[in-house]
């Protein structure tokens, strides 16, 4: 594998870029894994990393039915923070920060994690009592998140407006300065080159069909369209399709697949300097580095496998973007997609062992696991490697659904779903 250095990028560029060679090879699958994950998501690709390079498990296959990081990977908006309310999910969503800090370097790929800030709007008084009680909470757990007056957050983002009139007016905002965007595809594609490298076989077009079961109850394999591969363990991380993929295990998952939808707009030269996310008029936005806004929309109210979603809650969105930043009316949006996310009752993961001998899943991201994607692929590696969860992963239990230990994050997700 060539290493990334300002030295190897000098070299290629003086022998006309001739000289680059494929990041990773197209693997065919073997009889058998030592572990095999269903789906090659950031998630999926991160585990395989952290099995070979924590573990020294490389014996092990990723599996997707498309393209790598053709799911929501590279479908979303990028946003990364850790400002959730309660204590086990502090503790998960800054485990992931931290890896984000170094993952690029870790990678030798550029993943682009900007931490550029998120700030949160609040509209009403009940939106700055829920800021602000999160705020202490984060503070209590050695999350960053401060509390800024409609002046301090203008200043902080410039485009936003302070029209007192507006229906919607900004009375101030919660900010996690640590927070930010990272490039999605990069994230994908940096873990499976530095998966490949230490021996993961990463299988496309390859969709698993069945998930197999012995007769003791435990997990033999997959079966697939190539044929049925052989696994003791196997990892399930297909995220809007979770659900379907466990079903043939027996198991029956508390999941709801919605589509989710974003938004770009033409390009523009630079203008906004962080994220704004705004949950009560349900949109969010950022710049990209190519100058398009990245614009976040909310999910479809009902259950679909489509990746395309309603034309309405578009409209919505920009609408709300129009009342806040009135200096984009007059843009034109470029382009629109969805992807299907898998929601929890509690708004938080599932990411552990699963009642069958030799299953594991990391699943109900919902609106939010980008942010999540190396801690819970180092969680859920550890999970597989060592068959117990991490202390970090072990609240986030199928369990919690029949003890009514619920992590309730409704209120800190950016979409209301
Ligand atoms: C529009 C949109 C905006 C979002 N914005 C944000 C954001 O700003 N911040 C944030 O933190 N999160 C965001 N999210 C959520 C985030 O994208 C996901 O939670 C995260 O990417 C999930 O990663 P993953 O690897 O688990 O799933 P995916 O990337 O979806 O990977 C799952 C893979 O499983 C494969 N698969 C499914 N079924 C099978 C099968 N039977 N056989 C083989 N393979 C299979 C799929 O092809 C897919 O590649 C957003 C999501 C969307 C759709």
């Amino acid at each position: 594998m060539t290493r990334f250095s300002a030295l190897s990028i000098l070299r290629q560029a003086l022998a006309g870029n001739s000289g680059w060679t494929p990041q990773w090879p197209e693997s065919q699958p073997k009889a058998e894994y030592d572990v095999v994950i269903v789906g090659a998501g950031g998630h999926g690709l991160a585990c395989a990393y952290y099995l070979a390079k924590e573990h020294g498990i490389t014996n092990v296959a990723v599996i997707d039915k498309g393209w790598l990081g053709g799911g929501n990977t590279g479908r979303n908006t990028t946003i990364i923070r850790s400002n959730y309310l309660y204590d086990e999910s502090a503790r998960l969503y800054d485990h992931a920060v931290d890896l984000w800090e170094n993952l690029s370097q870790d990678l030798n790929y550029n993943v682009m994690y900007s931490r550029r800030g998120v700030m949160m709007l609040a509209h009403n008084v009940h939106d700055v009592q829920s800021f602000q009680r999160h705020i202490h909470s984060n503070r209590l757990n050695g999350v960053d998140n401060r509390w800024l007056t409609p002046a301090e957050a203008k200043a902080y983002c410039p485009p936003l407006s302070l029209n007192p009139n507006a229906r919607y007016p900004v009375m101030g905002a919660a900010l996690q300065q640590r927070a930010g965007t990272a490039r999605h595809d990069a994230v994908a594609w940096g873990y499976a080159r530095a998966a490949a490298a230490r021996g993961v076989d990463i299988i496309q077009n390859c969709a698993v069909t069945a998930i197999r079961r012995g007769a003791d109850g435990a997990v033999t394999g997959v079966e697939t369209a190539k044929g049925f591969i052989r696994a003791k363990k196997v990892a399930v991380s297909a995220a809007g399709n979770t659900s379907v993929v466990l079903d043939s295990a027996g198991l029956r998952m508390p999941l709801e697949s919605f589509p989710l939808q974003a938004l770009v707009s033409e390009p523009i030269k630079p203008v906004f300097p962080c994220v704004v996310m705004s949950n009560t008029v349900h949109a969010y936005i950022s710049q990209s580095d190519k100058g398009e806004l990245v614009i976040g929309s909310g999910t479809d109210q009902y259950v679909s496998y489509s990746q395309r979603g309603g034309l309405p809650l578009i409209e919505h969105t920009v609408a709300a973007i129009c009342e806040i930043f009135p200096i984009f009316t007059r843009m034109r949006m470029l382009r629109k997609w969805g992807g299907i996310v898998d929601v929890t009752p509690d708004r938080s993961p599932i990411l552990g062992k699963l009642p069958v001998k030799g299953l594991y899943v990391n699943c109900g991201w919902g609106t939010g696991g980008f942010k999540a994607t190396p801690g819970a692929g180092h969680l859920l590696a550890w999970t597989v490697a060592k068959d117990e969860p991490h202390p970090i992963n072990a609240p986030f239990t199928l369990e919690r659904f029949t003890t009514g230990r619920l992590i309730d994050e409704a209120a800190a997700a950016a979409v209301a779903h």
